[in-house]
Parts: structure tokens; sequence; C-alpha cells
């Protein structure tokens, strides 16, 4: 079973106590039940519920303090393989109660990653309090354009600082202790990472951006006390701190989407399976099959290839960064997968959609936020495209990395060293993962990647198209479908997938290729030469009808009734 099934959890844990948090975390939404979800998701009601549950199951505490700082609690570490999970399950249920632990992590990583250790100690006192956290960071004029902050720390006589400036879009800016806030000295203009209090009075909470569940905050300091015991980095460590604390961070969002779209697949399957019009049932279309189908080797794609990426992740190490580029690609590809699960889903299930006691009317709005927060698609696949020429052309050995669901602490994260020289990481030979497997649909895609690569050296984008955002985001699509591939093929083996479902999922994997195949074609830029090229990355995916109504019988359509959230 790949797929999250809350009355069935499945997943294997090294401790009894990660798994009694992830079903005390279930049995709290389905007590909680989907009519007053939905109820609370429509009222906008503030989720303290959630909050106090957390406290008294000490969730936050346990997950998000690093070993050595959780005192009595010997089950205290930040583990990657039990925090997927628990973003999984927090957004089958609702993304705004993921929100708020997503944000805790943001506001938590320049305390873990700082040098400042009574801030870390009051950190960790604080989430045994219940607290969660917040991350200050973006600002109102200055979306991804971070060097233009403006948030002022000037510096005192008495050696304090007064810190000036608002920070925008700012999740639990209402109730966090520690904000993790981004600014600049006021002359030398270097960065600094301090923590401010929403409790004090130079703290103007000027409110709520967005209309929902979730408090993303308007705040403003004016002249805000600031001392020594406030900084947690300057210069340099500061703005590594920021990218490195989002590298942490917006690997979640792809969990997020995952989480919504398997909440969405249960309800829409049980409707159409449920439903006759004109004699039969929904599920007998044979388009209908087709969507069901495609959205679940999507989604099954998407899961394996988060997974694997989390193994990278675990076992990064300054020799090992290549996780710099498999985090982007969960980020800007299991989340736009997410859309198009989402939106065959809702072709399927039409009216019912819309309608206000479903899971899925939440999940119709909320798959949208993935994809454009923490760094926009655009911003992600700018980054993925530096480690394009090493990726193909320059690969490295590496010791294979293994599925990492020990129960390590994950040290790296919170030391990932200085944030630039990206265009040096190199990679294992992808060729290997592709070679592994033989069949059809893998096949044809390798196909169509070795002629994508031979693209890159006989029609080289020139320097025009290089600096050509619009041109490099088409050729950046096609590049990540090549890593996307590579590690759901790795993982496939490692989850002893049937065959037949890793065929169906490279069925889409070619005919995405032809879709940004087609569309760099298209570009202004284009060269007769490398139109040629782009033309013959066009594939047709093999054909068999008999694995894919083995895999729409034995997989997809074997999910009608598994689930089913509690009234
Ligand atoms: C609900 C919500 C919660 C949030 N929570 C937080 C939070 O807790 N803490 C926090 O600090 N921030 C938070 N944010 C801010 C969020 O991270 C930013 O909004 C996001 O990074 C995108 O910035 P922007 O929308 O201002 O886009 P802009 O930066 O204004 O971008 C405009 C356009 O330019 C493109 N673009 C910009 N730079 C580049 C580039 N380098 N390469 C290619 N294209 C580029 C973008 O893709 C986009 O299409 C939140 C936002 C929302 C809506």
């Amino acid at each position: 079973m790949i797929l999250l099934n809350p009355k069935q959890l499945d997943r294997t844990y090294p401790d009894e106590r990660s798994r009694a948090i992830m079903r005390a975390t279930v049995e709290f939404f389905e007590a909680k039940g989907k009519r007053q979800l939905k109820a609370d998701d429509r009222d906008r009601v503030w989720y303290a519920d959630f909050l106090e549950f957390q406290q008294r199951e000490q969730a936050f505490a346990t997950l998000l303090t690093p070993a050595g700082y959780g005192g009595d609690n010997a089950d205290c570490r930040w583990d990657t393989w039990r925090n997927c999970e628990f973003n999984e399950i927090l957004a089958f249920y609702g993304l705004h109660y993921w929100y708020t632990w997503q944000v805790s992590i943001l506001g938590l990583g320049p305390i873990w990653m700082s040098q400042n250790e009574a801030a870390k100690q009051r950190a960790a006192q604080l989430l045994r309090d219940g607290a969660v956290f917040a991350f200050g960071l973006s600002e109102r004029a200055h979306g991804a354009d971070i060097y233009s902050t403006e948030m002022t720390l000037t510096p005192q006589s008495d050696g304090t600082y007064r810190a000036n400036g608002e920070k925008y879009y700012i999740g639990n800016g209402n109730v966090a202790e520690m904000v993790s806030t981004f600014g600049k000295m006021a002359e030398t203009g270097d960065y600094m990472f301090f923590v401010a209090n929403f409790h004090h009075q130079n703290y103007e909470l000027v409110g709520n951006v967005v209309n929902s569940q979730s408090y993303v905050a308007d705040f403003v300091l004016r002249d805000y006390p600031i001392t020594e015991a406030d900084i947690l980095a300057r210069g340099s460590a500061a703005w590594d701190t920021a990218l490195n604390t989002v590298n942490v961070g917006k690997y979640n969002l792809g969990w997020a989407s995952i989480g919504i779209c398997t909440h969405a697949f249960y309800e829409a399957l049980n409707h159409a399976a449920n439903r006759r019009l004109y004699g039969m049932y929904v599920t007998d279309f044979p388009h209908v099959k087709q969507m069901f189908t495609e959205a679940y080797a999507r989604l099954v794609a998407m899961k394996l290839f988060a997974l694997r990426a989390a193994d990278y992740m675990r076992s990064a190490s300054p020799d090992d960064r290549r996780y710099l580029l498999y985090n982007p690609t969960v980020k800007m590809k299991v989340t736009t997968q997410g859309e198009e699960v989402i939106n065959l889903l809702w072709d399927v299930i039409a009216a019912k959609g819309f309608e206000r006691d479903t899971y899925f009317e939440m999940a119709a709005r909320d798959i949208r936020a993935l994809p454009k927060l923490e760094g926009t698609v655009h911003v992600n696949i700018a980054l993925i495209v530096k480690f394009m020429p090493n990726y193909f052309f320059n690969p490295a050995d590496y010791a294979p990395v293994p599925q990492r669901s020990d129960a390590a602490n994950d040290d790296f994260l919170f030391d990932q060293g200085p944030a630039r020289g990206l265009g040096q990481i190199r990679f294992h030979d992808y060729r290997l993962a592709y070679d592994d497997w033989d069949l059809p649909n893998v096949n044809v895609f390798q196909e169509q990647v070795a002629v994508f690569q031979e693209s890159l050296m006989a029609a080289t984008p020139d320097e025009a198209q290089q600096r050509d955002t619009d041109f490099l985001l088409a050729l950046g699509e096609l590049f990540t479908l090549v890593v996307y591939g590579q590690l759901v093929l790795e993982n496939a083996r490692i989850y002893q997938v049937d065959e037949a479902l890793v065929d169906q999922i490279f069925d889409f994997m070619v005919r995405d290729f032809n879709k940004f195949a087609l569309q760099l074609y298209g570009k202004p830029s284009s060269t007769p030469v490398q139109m040629d090229y782009y033309q013959r990355l066009i594939h047709k995916p093999a054909v068999d009808e008999a694995r894919y109504q083995h895999v729409w019988n034995e997989h997809v359509y074997a999910l009608k009734g598994a689930y089913e959230m509690s009234e």
C-alpha cells in the first residue's frame, strides 16, 4: 500500500513513540469529524483545538526538537522520515493544520542553525509548552528578492539595537514568541537574523493578510529593542541561514500536496464508483477509468519521488549536496503534479467538487497554494537548471544511498554550511536507475532523454537563450522530468512497486516529455537545428491494454471504499 490510509497506518518505525504520534493525530481528526472540520474551515476558526492537541501529545516538541535539546523526552529528534508522514497526515485533513506546523519548522530553522545556545534552550522549552513559531523573511514590497530586505537594525550606544521595519505574509505571526526575523544592519548592510516576540509592545500586529483559518501576519517592529540574546546569526551566516532554512522547509510543500491529493482521491473514487448514470457506474466510463488511473499513477510517482528525496536529504553531508537538486524538485514538480491530480479528479466528480460538505472543495482551493509559496515554480526551476551541466555531463561515483527510515537525528540539516557553490555539486549517473529497468515506457523515455542530452551538446542554447528565463524554464521542465523519473525508479525498486504500475507511470512521463518538448519547439528563439531536435523528442508511449486494465483493477478501483472520513 503506497498511499496513506489513516484507517490502516502501516508505515514502519524504529520506535513505538513515532507510531503513537501518527495514530493520535489521525484519531484527533477522525474524532473531530468531517462536519466540524468543514464548519471550521468555512467559518475560518483559528485551530486552537489542534494546537491544544499537539501540546497534550507533545507532537511538535517530540518531532521538532533536535536530539540533545529534549530534556526528559528521549524521543526528541529531527527525523525527516517521520516528519514526512506527519506532514502528510496534517495536509490530508487540511492545509491550515499543516501550515501552522510548516511555519513552525521555518521559524525553528534559524534557531537550530544558530550558535545562540540560550535561544535554543528557550525554543525547546517553548516547544514543550506547546508553542508554535514563525519565520519573518518576506516583505510586502520585495517578494522573492530578499536582497532588498528593508527590516533594519540600528546599533545603540549601549551595545543593543533597535529594529524597525515591516514583515508581510508571516504565518503564526499573531502568536509566536519567537519570530525568526531577517533584516540588515543600518550602516553596513550586513544581514542579520534575530528573534522578535509578538507580546512586545513595539511589535505591532497590523492584521491577517489572508481570509482563512490561518493567520498570515502583517507586522511592524517600531524601535523594537534587540539585545545580543536575541541575535541568531550575522553577515554571511545570516544569509546562509535564510537559504538553508528554506532548503529544508520547501521540501514539506510536496508532502502537503501528497496529503491533499490522497484524501481527495479517496473521496472522488468513492463518489464516482457509487454514482449511477445511464444504467452504469461512473467508473465504467472509459475516460473516467483513464482519468483515475492517470491521477493515481501521478500521485504514486509524487510519493515515490518525495520519499526518495528524503533519503538523500538525510544522508547529505558537505561532500554530498545532491539534496539541493532533489528538494527544489519536490517543491516545484510534486506540487504542480498535485494540481494535475486534482484537475483530473475534479473533471470526474464535476459538481460534487463544489459541495460545502466535501473535503474536495477545500482541496481544489488549497492545492493551488503549494506551487506558489516558499519560492514559486519559476524560482525553483531557475535554481534547478544550474545543476544541469554536471548532472548530464560530469557524473561522480557515490556509495548507494539506502532507504533512511532509521531513528537518526538529521544533524546536517542544521549545519549545511555556505549556500554557494551550487555549480560544483555533482550527481551519480542517472542512467544507472534507468538501466535497472526494462519496461516499454521506461525504454521509450530513455530514448527521449538520450535525444535531449544530445541536443544540449549539438544545439546548445546560446548565451541569449541562457539569459532568457522564458526559454530556460521550458528547458528546465524537461530536465526536471529526467531527475523525477530517476528517483521514482530508484524508489520503485526499494518499495518493490508492481512493474505494471511503473510502466503506467512512465506512460505519462513520456507524454509529459512530449508536452514540454513542444513548448520548447515553439519558443520564439528556438533555432532550426534545435527545432529539429525538439521534434525528435516526441514519442508515443507504449500501449498495453492488459497492463492498463491490471493497474485500473488491482491498484485504482481496488481503493473504492478503502477510506471515508468519520462524519
Ligand atoms: C499564505 C501565505 C503564507 C506565507 N507564509 C510565509 C511565511 O510564513 N514567512 C515568509 O517569510 N513568507 C511567507 N509567504 C511569502 C511567500 O513565500 C512568497 O509570497 C513567495 O515566496 C512568492 O513571492 P511573491 O508572491 O511575492 O512573488 P514575487 O517575488 O513578487 O514574484 C513575482 C513573479 O516573478 C517571478 N520571479 C521572482 N523572482 C524570480 C527569479 N529569481 N527567477 C524566476 N522568476 C522569478 C515569480 O515566479 C513570480 O511569478 C507566504 C505567502 C502566502 C500567500
